[in-house]
């Protein structure tokens, strides 16, 4: 948890939270070799296995007295037809603009796009604000990443997928972002079910 000022100099506790998808336990092996090699073709610096997710809405620090209204808006969209479906990552591309290496997907499911917008409208309606820019589905694996020029091993610089990375995605979680153990961590502070 941070303390932040205010303009008005009052302190006010508060969490960076998101709300994310995190892969089942075969997915977060394959994703984690990927990183892993990510780690030595692109000299960055890998996620480790368990930091590996999909974020759906990052809202940034929201104030502790607020976390509880923040889980009723996330109940309000079980309500919303959401619905469960397989997430599938098929390549891995390169932003040169940040340095990240991460996982993609080349037809992104509806259910996943039904599923961001849902919980948009839901943090919208209860006053939460949140990055409003499309939403490109993306899993971090490595970051200050320098992408390699094509070559024979790697025709676009970065290791191709033999098969797709495919898990049944069954939950979302809210997860707080911080310090922990003096590493920067996740600590998941709410779940909810997809069927
Ligand atoms: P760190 O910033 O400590 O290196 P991190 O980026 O994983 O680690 P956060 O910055 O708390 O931790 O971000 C949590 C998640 O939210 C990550 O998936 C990150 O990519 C995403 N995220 C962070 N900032 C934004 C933003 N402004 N808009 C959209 N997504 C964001
Ligand atoms: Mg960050």
């Amino acid at each position: 948890m941070q303390v932040a000022e205010t303009n008005t100099a009052v302190r006010e506790e508060t969490a960076r939270v998101f709300f994310a998808i995190w892969p089942d336990a075969a997915a977060q092996r394959r994703l984690a070799e990927l990183a892993e090699r990510l780690e030595t073709v692109c000299d960055g610096r890998k996620v480790r296995a368990e930091n590996i997710h999909l974020t759906l809405v990052f809202l940034g620090e929201v104030s502790v007295d607020r976390l509880d209204a923040l889980c009723q808006a996330a109940n309000e969209v079980q309500g919303a037809g959401v619905r469960a479906f397989d997430f599938a990552v098929e390549e891995i591309r390169y932003w040169k603009h940040n340095r990240i290496a991460y996982a993609g997907t080349v037809k992104v499911s509806q259910e996943l796009l039904d599923l961001v917008s849902a919980l948009q409208s839901a943090l919208s309606a209860a006053g939460f604000s949140f990055d409003r820019q499309a939403y490109v589905p993306h899993i971090t694996l490595a970051r200050k990443a320098k992408c390699p020029a094509p070559s024979i091993e790697f025709r676009t610089g970065l290791p191709e997928l033999a098969q797709p990375v495919v898990w049944p995605v069954r939950e979302w979680v809210l997860v707080k972002s911080g310090q922990a153990n003096g590493r920067s961590g996740y600590t998941p502070i709410g779940r909810w079910p997809l069927v």
